[in-house]
């Protein structure tokens, strides 16, 4: 690319990135109105009305904040490219929790004010992920990724298979509120400790690198779901964006967090 080039290039990524704004502008809007619609309503407490707020605020703020790391990306500091995508998984998360409250009250409006919000914020999404797949660095073809990777003879790590990120630990050490030295799992969604005791078993399958094996180990010991980042019928491991991780909300509740693989497939990762 020539220098005239790159530079129209850059002059070009700096001007979408400020027509973001405008879409953001827009959510700002329907935060204004869903805030005006739970003020207004009689029959819900304050201080679940004040909780609701701080979730809608939560949901916008977050936004605007991948926005301003979207930005410093663009002038060329990648760091920020993953805090950007943090904040705007955040405030996704939050969309689920403000929609799963809003959706309390049965009033036929609320349909309309659910489809506005979700729309908005799909604007946004669409809007950053085009400019994330501009500036994510190609991951080289050549580069391969390794299903499992030994730290040491007490710590294994399993990265994601699309870009390498490493997505689960496991480790004989301390988790935070563990007393004694524990099996500890990381994984995308969790942090649990297992006994210490079934730390051989588990490194043994994960020295073969059997990762179907090391999901039906999990599955045993640590929870239904398994590994969280693990998809059974890709045999692979996803990091949260790869396997588009997304939380579901019941009356502004947890409920669960779904994962889909970039193949479609489909299951409950964490309940
Ligand atoms: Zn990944
Ligand atoms: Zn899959």
């Amino acid at each position: 690319m020539s220098n005239d080039d790159k530079v129209r290039n850059e002059s070009k990524i700096k001007e979408r990135i400020w027509k973001i704004r405008d879409y953001i502008q827009d959510l700002n809007n329907i935060k204004e109105g869903i805030i005006h619609f739970l003020v207004s309503r009689k029959e819900l407490d304050d201080v679940t009305k004040d909780l609701w707020i701080s979730d809608v605020k939560g949901l916008y703020y977050n936004t605007v904040s991948a926005w301003e790391m979207l930005k410093s990306a663009s002038k060329g500091n990648l760091n920020f490219l993953d805090k950007s995508k943090n904040f705007l998984h955040n405030a996704r998360s939050l969309l689920a929790k403000v929609v799963s409250e809003i959706k309390f009250f049965k009033e036929e409006l609320v349909l309309n004010l659910i489809t506005e919000t979700e729309n908005s914020f799909e604007n946004c999404w669409s809007a950053f992920y085009n400019e994330f797949n501009i500036l994510t660095p190609e991951i080289k073809s050549t580069k391969h990724i390794e299903r499992v990777i030994k730290v040491s003879d007490s710590e294994y790590h399993l990265p994601c298979s699309v870009c390498g990120k490493i997505s689960v630990e496991c480790k004989i050490g301390y988790g935070r509120f563990d007393e004694h030295e524990s099996l500890v799992y990381s994984g995308i969604t969790h942090s649990r400790s297992l006994r210490k005791n079934l730390a051989n078993k588990l490194f043994k399958i994960l020295k073969k690198e059997d990762l179907s094996e090391v999901h039906s180990f999990m599955k045993d010991y640590l929870c239904y779901e398994g590994i969280d980042a693990y998809c059974p019928e890709c045999d692979k491991i996803y990091c949260w964006e790869h396997y588009n991780a997304r939380v579901e909300y019941d009356d502004g509740f947890y409920d669960c967090t779904c994962g889909e693989c970039p193949a479609g497939h489909l299951r409950m990762i964490d309940d």
